[in-house]
């Protein structure tokens, strides 16, 4: 397996990627009635043969859990209060449903207290897992979706400021899980950054290095004979890069779907020594 450049891509990118005459859309709100469905079909169409098979399973199985959770009232006015409701919701739909260490896995965590739940999330946001939560840190992490995904969609588009050079999500922090270029409506041609945690999407300019807001270092790379599927963004100016997923190319694309079922373009990307910009809150867990 080996990296190639794009030409087509890279061709596509000198365009200023919006349609004459319109204007960019800023920000997508989610709709968490329908992502984590929409998620958990696109995991099981893309898992066979792909060497993370087994993981995007489980990782559909999750998502169909938030599916049946999302349709349940809030209790909470906030997401930091909401999230351990969804918790237990979410341990109670998987109950029975796993392979026996993911049920003992879900049965001991249903069983801890609060305070080691709240510890645990906080190391998950703030990125400093321990090798112990890995075994845990996938349900914590399917619940903070769902309570922060709840969150967004309950905010009005105008009430959010967002930047068309943000690199962080404008709702909730978050680095972005890849960059979508859209095709067709209202946001054809145009590149969002996707949230991993509350699910917004905001644009952000094309051509431009996400990191360090760079032009002229920039190449698109993608593996040899997939060149319809996943592309990375790397940048030589600061040696990072993004994940980039274009929609025409891969219809019913879910940025964490796709970007999970295409982890061998970061290894060979990172063996270049580029650095990811954001992180897949399920592959970190997965590896
Ligand atoms: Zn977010
Ligand atoms: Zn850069």
């Amino acid at each position: 397996m080996s990296l190639h450049p794009s030409d087509d891509t890279a061709a596509a990118m000198e365009a200023a990627g919006l349609v004459p005459g319109q204007s960019p859309v800023p920000l997508r709100l989610p709709d968490p009635g329908r992502l984590f469905q929409a998620r958990a079909g696109r995991l099981r169409q893309l898992a066979p043969g792909n060497p993370l098979e087994d993981w995007m399973g489980f990782v559909a199985c999750l998502s169909d859990a938030q599916h049946l959770v999302a349709a349940q009232p809030a209790r909470a006015d906030s997401p930091e209060q909401q999230w351990r409701h969804d918790l237990a919701a979410l341990l109670q739909e998987l109950a029975g449903r796993l392979p026996q260490t993911a049920e003992a896995a879900r049965a001991a965590l249903a069983g801890s207290s609060a305070a080691e739940q709240e510890a645990l999330a906080g190391r998950i946001i703030g990125g400093q897992l321990e090798a112990a939560d890995m075994i845990h840190a996938p349900f914590v992490m399917a619940a903070l979706q769902l309570a922060w995904s709840r969150h967004a969609a309950s905010l009005t588009p105008g009430s959010i400021a967002a930047t068309a050079t943000a690199r962080a999500c404008p709702v909730c922090g978050s680095a972005p899980v890849a960059g979508v270029i859209h095709s067709g409506g209202e946001v054809e041609g145009q590149r969002h950054l996707h949230c991993g945690l509350c699910h917004t999407a905001w644009h952000h300019v094309r051509a431009t290095c996400v990191s360090c807001g760079d032009a002229k270092d920039l190449s698109y790379q993608s593996i040899d004979g997939q060149e319809g599927g996943a592309q990375a963004e790397t940048c030589d100016g600061c040696r990072s890069y993004l994940k980039l997923l274009v929609e025409k190319k891969a219809l019913g694309l879910d940025p964490i779907a796709d970007d999970l079922a295409s982890l061998a373009l970061d290894i060979l990307v990172s063996e270049e020594n580029y650095q990811r910009i954001g992180i897949n809150p399920f592959l970190l867990m997965g590896e």
